[in-house]
């Protein structure tokens, strides 16, 4: 049964400023010293918060340093060329992210003449921002009193409150987001949503939640049913979807690759790969390689030798990707298409940015003795 949040509040209330004080306590005592903790640039602050998302802190670090390095402000990011911004994003994932943070950056420069937003609604009116950015950037850096759920802070809220319902469906979200904010220290909005976060992240895990060492243990309805486990509640999910991809690699006399530029709206949209498909229902490698090259780029291929096999997961799905050598067969045309498309040598495909799974095509075609042609 979901816990009724009023009278969770109510019989709480005395206790939120202790609640507030033990999770500050227990923050100031082991925080970690992370760079975007120590600034209150609203800039880097952003920053952080876009390359961080769906990222493990020890994954983001280095990302961080590159991009704060490169772009110390927004102005010198919108001035950047998107290619080079994909190219240093490259590995992160989530590609539509980082073209709508240079699309925001953009708007902030040209548009409000690189005046930051001042209210969460304001955040969330530029292109890439939704509810979880908006309330970090706007606590973190102009201490406004929103509270910041993410999975690690849904996982607290639900084990604090024994909340019984699907965590994936937007009433439950809705019910969280509000004990969140029930909670919140809105003297200190922006250390009270890192600690959280931070507890959510080291202490309450996912698996096994290290309740003798929480420091909100006392307040904590689930560790009190002997049942943290259990929350968040999720519904069970069907199998992951499987595809079965090829694709070809096809070199000219001088050695060079045809490569072409993914459609800005299509997923890993605006990165560079090498063309190719789904293979369909009972289509043999071979053929969906041909069918699909042929139809991308209305070249006739046959295809030759294969290069590599690379699995890969995606969030939502998982691919084993086969690529192979592919030859122009006589009298056919050379390939096109309307997108932007390029030849490229082996040299110089480390200066594009490609989707992960064609970056390891990359490291096996180098080292592929060919024939090529
Ligand atoms: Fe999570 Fe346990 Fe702390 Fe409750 S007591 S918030 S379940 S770590």
């Amino acid at each position: 049964m979901t816990p009724e949040p009023t009278s969770a509040s109510t019989s709480h209330t005395a206790g939120w400023e202790a609640f507030r004080r033990a999770l500050s306590t227990w923050f100031e005592r082991v925080r970690r010293p992370l760079p975007w903790r120590e600034t209150s640039d609203p800039w880097l602050i952003w920053m952080s918060e876009v390359l961080l998302q769906q990222t493990r802190v020890e994954q983001g670090l280095p990302y961080y340093e590159a991009f704060a390095t490169a772009y110390p402000t927004v102005e010198d990011f919108a001035r950047a060329d998107l290619d080079d911004v994909l190219r240093l994003w490259e590995g992160l994932g989530y590609y539509a992210r980082a073209r709508n943070f240079h699309a925001a950056a953009q708007h902030v420069v040209r548009e409000r003449g690189g005046v930051f937003p001042t209210s969460r609604s304001d955040w969330e009116s530029l292109p890439g921002i939704g509810p979880y950015t908006s309330a970090a950037i706007s606590s973190l850096a102009q201490n406004q009193p929103e509270a910041v759920v993410d999975g690690n802070v849904i996982r607290v809220i639900t084990r604090l409150f024994r909340v019984d319902a699907d965590a994936s469906q937007s009433r439950t979200r809705a019910l969280v987001d509000r004990l969140a904010h029930e909670i919140l220290d809105d003297t200190r909005p922006g250390r009270h949503n890192e600690a959280m976060m931070e507890l959510g992240a080291t202490v309450c895990l996912p698996r096994s939640p290290r309740c003798d060492a929480c420091p909100v243990l006392a307040w904590c309805r689930a560790a009190a049913e002997g049942d943290p486990e259990r929350f968040p509640v999720k519904k069970k999910k069907g199998p992951i979807p499987h595809l079965t991809i090829v694709v070809g690699l096809l070199c000219d006399a001088e050695g060079r690759f045809f490569v072409q530029r993914r459609p800005e709206s299509a997923m890993l949209g605006g990165l560079w790969e090498f063309p190719g498909g789904k293979c369909r229902e009972g289509e043999g490698l071979e053929e969906a390689l041909e069918r699909e090259f042929r139809e991308e780029t209305g070249a006739q291929v046959r295809a030759g030798a294969s290069i590599c096999t690379v699995r890969h997961a995606y969030s939502h799905f998982r691919i084993t990707l086969h690529a192979f050598s592919c030859h122009l067969k006589p009298g056919s045309p050379s390939p096109t298409t309307a997108l932007p498309h390029r030849w490229i040598a082996p040299d110089a495909l480390s200066e594009l940015a490609f989707p992960r799974a064609n970056r390891r095509i990359i490291e096996a075609l180098i080292s592929f003795p060919g024939p090529w042609t």
